[in-house]
């Protein structure tokens, strides 16, 4: 047992998500992963899957030019509503 480590689940297909720039508001693509991510829970018989987005490459604002999105951070899926 590996307590308290998180791993990448699987892959499933790319996708473009459209990621606000925090700094200028600005709507951008960027083309990322969807992926799950396993989380451990206090009972070792449940799993937990965590949806999130993996960023394919770096990507910049395309207004601003700041980095909104790389590889190495994940990006959460946020439910709406
Ligand atoms: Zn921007």
């Amino acid at each position: 047992m590996h307590r308290g480590e998180s791993r990448i689940k699987m892959k499933t297909d790319m996708k473009n998500l459209r990621v606000k720039c925090p700094y200028c508001d600005h709507w951008n693509r960027v083309q990322v992963n969807k992926i799950f991510i396993e989380q451990p829970t206090s009972e070792s018989k449940v799993k937990v899957l965590i949806p999130m987005y993996k960023p394919l490459e770096i990507s910049n604002c395309k207004k601003c030019t700041k980095i909104i999105a790389k590889p190495s951070e994940l990006i959460r899926i946020e439910r709406t509503g």
